[in-house]
């Protein structure tokens, strides 16, 4: 079965003798090239679960699945693409050579990677600036070139937390029509961790509302907007 299918996920943190559960009965399905949306107030588990699904932490019971796979096996297959707040890009490399990392670590051949990696650059309007580096970009632009890092893996499923969170609000919503356009470009099946409500909806086919102690979803509301 496609898409995300996230059961009775429960998660608690140890440290030393403090425990925290930040999941508990957390369950969220997603289907297949459907995009999702997850808003709750600060501390109420979404990074922990969207770092669960990608294979940072493992949870302490229940189960994420990404298309049939484990997140484990969806991050050896690269499934997925991680996209977070602040995504480093390397400050000596341009950003067609960031752009080209995530292929260089998957080991595609070099003609492959620039090929792939111009066809990112160009879907998320960052064509003219390939040479420039990190630093000579705007905090948009470094964002940009961080989702376009993402794109050039072509994953099934994409999993950004907070990926403009940094940003003014101006260069937020012109971002987020920009992703809009360039999800429409892809089948990727998204989960996007956001504060934003407006984000959310804009972004969305459904959004899902967590509340905290322990987090779990409350609430999936079906957003009418047909994106596709
Ligand atoms: P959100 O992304 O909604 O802000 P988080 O998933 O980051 O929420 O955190 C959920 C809860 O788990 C919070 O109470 C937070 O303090 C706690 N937490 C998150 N990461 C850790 C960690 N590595 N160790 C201990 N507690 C953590
Ligand atoms: P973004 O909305 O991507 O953060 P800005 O609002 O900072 O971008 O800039 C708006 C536009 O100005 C950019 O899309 C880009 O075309 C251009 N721009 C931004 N920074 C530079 C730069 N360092 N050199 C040349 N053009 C730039």
């Amino acid at each position: 079965r496609g898409g995300i299918d996230i059961r009775d996920l429960s998660m608690t943190y140890r440290r030393g003798r403090e425990v925290t559960q930040a999941l508990s009965a957390c369950s969220l399905t997603i289907p297949e090239g459907g995009w999702a949306s997850l808003i709750g107030a600060s501390g109420c588990g979404k990074s922990t679960l969207l770092r669960i699904l990608a294979d940072i932490v493992q949870p302490s019971g229940g189960s994420a699945m990404l298309s049939g796979m484990t997140p484990a096996e969806a991050r050896a297959t690269r499934g997925f693409a991680l996209v977070s707040q602040q995504s480093v890009l390397l400050p000596w490399r341009r950003m067609l050579e960031n752009v080209e990392l995530g292929l260089e670590v998957a080991r595609a051949d070099k003609a492959e990677r620039r090929k792939r990696a111009e066809e990112a650059i160009e879907l998320v309007g960052l064509r003219g600036f390939e040479r420039a580096y990190p630093h000579e970009l705007s905090g948009g632009m470094r964002q940009r070139a961080a989702i376009a890092r993402a794109l050039t893996l072509r994953p099934r499923f994409l999993l950004m937390d907070e990926p403009f969170g940094a940003l003014d609000e101006l260069t937020r919503a012109s971002l987020n029509f920009e992703l809009l356009r360039i999800l429409e470009e892809t089948s990727a099946t998204l989960l996007l961790v956001t504060h934003s409500i407006a984000e959310a909806i804009i972004l969305s086919d459904v959004v899902a509302v967590m509340s905290p102690r322990p987090g779990r979803i409350v609430h999936q509301l079906e957003i009418g907007f047909g994106h596709h």
